[in-house]
Formats: C-alpha cells, sequence, structure tokens
C-alpha cells in the first residue's frame, strides 16, 4: 500500500487509493471501484484497504504486485500518447476505459495468457520469470514514465583500415595549442 508505485488509482491515476480489486490485484480510487463492483463479482471482486476483512493469501498477493506491474499487463498496449482518464474525468470515460481495458481486453499482453495475479497465484515460476523479465535488471524504484523498449543491435563491426595502434601506447593528452 505504502509502495510508491500503489499512490495513483491503477485506472484513474486519482491520488491515495483506499480500495483494492483482489481479482486484478490493483489499489483503486473510490470511483473506480463502484464501476468494479458494477462489473460484478464474476469480473472483479473489491475489497476496502482499511475496513474489511482480507482473504486468506491475499495480502502476500499485494505485497508482491503493485499497480505498475499489473498494469504492464492489462495496459501493454495502450497506443504511445494514450491519455488514461484522469482525476477530472467524466463518469463515461472511466467507465469506457475500464470496459476496453478489463473487459475487452484491448491493450492486454497477447504474449502473456493470464494476468500477473494468477500468475502469482497459480504459477509462481512463471510469475517469477515474467517479473524477472519486466524489471530486466532495474531496480524497482525506476521510474514510472513509459519506458522506451530500445532494442540494441549490434554495431556492424568495422574493419579497421589503419594498422592497430599497439596498446600499450600511453594516451597522452595534447595541451591545448597556445597561438605563437
Ligand atoms: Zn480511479
Amino acid at each position: 500500500m505504502r509502495n510508491p508505485q500503489n499512490m495513483y488509482c491503477a485506472d484513474c491515476t486519482s491520488k491515495t487509493p483506499r480500495w483494492a480489486s483482489i481479482t486484478f490485484g490493483t489499489f483503486v480510487c473510490l470511483r473506480c471501484s463502484g464501476q468494479h463492483r458494477n462489473f460484478g463479482v464474476h469480473i472483479t471482486k473489491i475489497k476496502s484497504v482499511n475496513l474489511d476483512l482480507w482473504p486468506a493469501g491475499k495480502v502476500q498477493t499485494f505485497q508482491a504486485l503493485t499497480n505498475d506491474l499489473v498494469n504492464l499487463y492489462w495496459e501493454a498496449n495502450l497506443p504511445k500518447g494514450f491519455q488514461k482518464p484522469g482525476p477530472s474525468a467524466s463518469n463515461n470515460q472511466v467507465v469506457q476505459f475500464m470496459t476496453d481495458k478489463y473487459i475487452n481486453k484491448k491493450w492486454v499482453d497477447p504474449k502473456m495468457k493470464h494476468d500477473p495475479l494468477y500468475l502469482f497465484e497459480n504459477k509462481r515460476e512463471k510469475f517469477d520469470k515474467w517479473l524477472k523479465k519486466k524489471l530486466g535488471g532495474k531496480t524497482q524504484a525506476a521510474s514510472d514514465d513509459e519506458e522506451e523498449v530500445v532494442e540494441a543491435k549490434p554495431a556492424p563491426v568495422k574493419k579497421n583500415v589503419s594498422a592497430p595502434v599497439p596498446q600499450s601506447k600511453p594516451v597522452v593528452q595534447q595541451p591545448p595549442r597556445q597561438p605563437p
């Protein structure tokens, strides 16, 4: 909960979400929690962070997942520059966004058969593998800005035309030339 990656509603980025979807593993704001409830418990179950008793095991799940991490799946293919509905968006915009996100699964990562919460609770090894790949050696504290995935292309090997410079030769820093 206090993880900085959970400071904002997973759906509309409102501050300090106090509700949680124990189906998706995200923290959401009051308004979005209402829409989660409207979808029905067969789609998503909502719990209050402070008031409700949580089912066994869910606390661990939420310790492992963060909104950012879960959204890596649900919003994997969100078009570049797509504006998520913010705190000031209309209810209609929020409903439309959440319907596309969770019901139509418009932006999910097609390479994954299951969402992160399912993986964590049922296929831990796959979850660990996925997590490792997603973090890619980066720390969790990495910025939550959209990441540009730059494929590192191997640079073409240039044939050195000139004779190889002896490695042992120390590089002498030339002082800037003074005009006479
Ligand atoms: Zn929200």
